[in-house]
């Protein structure tokens, strides 16, 4: 049985093809523009509601939802089809709403420092399971209404691009949310970032540094010995050039790993002939990382040393440590025994 956000348009209209002709697209509305369930599709017939309701089941079983910073953090942690867990974090700003979605179950690219590299991969998530994390933030976030929506979660988005960008797609034509409010997060998969400079919607990119030298890179991101950082450096300059939109680094800072002031230099290098903004993350504690993160005075110099070689830099404020929402702390497997949740 599919899930609501699984069908496309045509299997919808296929699906209702004994209703009357405009049901279909009252039902498509219904779902990515009022984001309802189909029990709460009044305008349908009862009866149809019911069918709708029976046939199409939520793809995510919600096993907990936990809140942090009072009440401006969530994170849900969902069962799939299958089993696997996935986690969402929905976050309120005073000027924004934005929620933080998985693209796989676990992740493949074992960063050493991030829990759901620890935790290795399980599988792609489909579009429709990417596009309901969504809608449930939608909901979640009324009566605000969600402007943004961050490929960071769980997962690597490059390494799952189809089914990643035909979700980004939908959310665009679809569901009303600006290209220019989406960004997609990369460990950086040169393929990938090639395929995006190409598109035409203008999405943003962040690309998760951590290091500027080869060197230190293999190590905190393995994957940089197949694409390292010179292969990366083009590849961002094509997406630059071809998109003219700015990128993004992250730098995750770890205490006397890539704090220094020749890593600042190092980082300049990189960022400046690109016009990239860095973003600069206290590095979250994870189970399997011993190392700990930089103190805040060491993250406020980290950023005046790149302001003063010409590198614009924030200091990301994290969000939901306490619940293990934040940046690298989603690992559905580990929260749960960790924490002896259960669902
Ligand atoms: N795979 C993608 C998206 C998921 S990770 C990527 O790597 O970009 C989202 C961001 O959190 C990345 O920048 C990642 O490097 C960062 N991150 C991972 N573990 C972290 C940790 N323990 N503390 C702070 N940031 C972390």
């Amino acid at each position: 049985m599919p899930a609501p956000y699984e069908l496309v348009r045509e299997e919808l209209d296929q699906l209702l093809a004994g209703e009357p002709a405009y049901r279909s697209r009252q039902v498509w509305e219904s779902l990515h523009l009022r984001v309802q369930r189909p029990e709460e599709m009044t305008e349908l017939p009862e009866s149809l509601r019911a069918t709708l309701a029976a046939a199409f089941p939520p793809a995510l079983r919600e096993v907990s939802c936990q809140s942090a910073d009072e009440g401006q953090t969530t994170k849900w942690l969902w069962s799939l089809h299958d089993g696997s867990r996935v986690e969402t974090v929905l976050m309120h700003y005073p000027d924004r709403v934005t929620v933080c979605v998985s693209t796989q179950a676990g992740c493949a690219m074992a960063c050493q420092f991030c829990a759901t590299g620890q935790a290795g991969f399980q599988r792609h998530l489909s579009e429709g399971e990417i596009v309901e994390q969504v809608a449930v933030a939608m909901r979640a976030a009324r009566p605000r209404r969600l402007s943004n929506v961050v490929f960071m979660g769980m997962g690597e988005p490059l390494a799952n691009y189809d089914r990643v960008w035909s979700a980004v797609t939908r959310l665009h034509g679809e569901m009303g949310l600006s290209a220019r409010h989406l960004t997609l997060s990369t460990v950086g998969l040169v393929p990938g970032i090639r395929r995006l400079a190409a598109e035409t919607l203008p999405v943003n990119l962040a690309v998760s540094l951590h290091a500027a030298n080869d060197r230190l890179r293999d190590v905190l991101v393995p994957i940089n010995r197949r694409y390292p950082l010179g292969l990366l450096a083009e590849a961002c300059d094509e997406y630059v050039k071809a998109t003219g939109r700015r990128l993004s680094i992250e730098w995750a800072m770890i205490h006397d790993v890539n704090d220094q002031g020749n890593d600042a230099g190092e980082l300049a290098q990189f960022a400046r002939p690109l016009g990239a903004h860095v973003n600069l993350i206290p590095l979250n504690p994870t189970p399997g990382y011993a190392v700990v993160g930089s103190s805040a005075a060491r993250v406020r110099r980290f950023r005046d040393q790149l302001e003063a070689l010409g590198v614009n830099a924030t200091v990301r404020v994290t969000r939901g440590a306490d619940i293990d929402a934040a940046c690298g702390q989603l690992a559905a497997s580990v929260t749960l025994s960790r924490k002896g949740r259960g669902g």
